[in-house]
């Protein structure tokens, strides 16, 4: 992280990106955790190829897209133009972009059904190309949010490793903008440590302090970064 401060901090387009940096360094120090244990993916949708080169520039190489279409839009001219990108499908799957997002993604974090697993399975027997793989919780129990519910989480994992032959490394979850963001990331740890899965993705511009120090690996961060969006995404 200490490079891409000091990449980040000569140019203002990239200082919030470096303020950001700065940010989950301390979190890090204050809760004992190491820097290398805690990833920045930093959220490009609704950003176009222009916003997105200062941060390459910069060297961030992490990067978040909610949808597969507007993802296959931008990256693969950056891909030509950057080494070792690593792109994570944040947003929801439907079962017909299940090879378009295998073949674009290499992190998925929002698995939450077994149709979608199944998906994601053929998917990768066709491509040949096998993305790392998060299971989207829905800890707030919204009926309208993506992801599985708490309880179902233990069948959706075995039904993933028996049946779909899929290799799950960690949790991922968005809680309920309404509430207290602290109790879904200490739940979200708990599950983890529970069915002993490694990853957290937890935490964005709001709350990545407080997810890292309740132990998430990923935080996800777009606004804190790029400013605010247009409504609705
Ligand atoms: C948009 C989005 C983020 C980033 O949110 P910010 O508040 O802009 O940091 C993180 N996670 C998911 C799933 C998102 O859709």
């Amino acid at each position: 992280m200490a490079l891409l401060v000091q990449n980040t901090q000569r140019n203002h387009e990239t200082a919030p990106l470096a303020a950001v940096i700065t940010r989950m360094s301390r979190a890090c120090r204050d809760s004992a955790r190491s820097e290398s244990d805690v990833e920045l993916v930093c959220v490009s949708k609704g950003h176009g190829s222009d916003a997105i080169f200062p941060i390459l520039e910069a060297g961030q190489r992490v990067f978040g897209e909610n949808r597969v279409q507007e993802a296959a839009e931008k990256w693969p001219a950056l891909r030509d133009q950057f080494r070792a990108i690593e792109l994570h499908l944040i947003g929801p799957l439907q079962t017909n972009k299940a090879a378009d997002a295998v073949a674009l993604f290499d992190v998925i974090q929002t698995v939450d059904r077994p149709k979608i697993a199944i998906a994601i399975a053929e998917a990768i027997g066709k491509i040949g190309t096998t993305p790392r793989l998060f299971i989207q919780v829905n800890t707030g129990r919204e009926i309208q949010k993506a992801g599985v519910a708490p309880s179902d989480l233990g069948g959706l994992l075995e039904f993933c490793r028996a049946d779909a032959k899929l290799n799950i490394e960690g949790l991922m979850c968005i809680p309920p903008c309404d509430e207290l963001a602290s109790p879904h990331f200490a739940y979200l740890a708990r599950l983890a440590a529970e069915f002993d899965l490694r990853q957290l993705s937890m935490g964005m511009s709001e709350d990545f302090e407080l997810a890292i120090q309740l132990g998430a690996t990923y935080v996800r961060v777009g606004s804190a970064i790029f400013g605010k969006r247009g409504r609705n995404r």
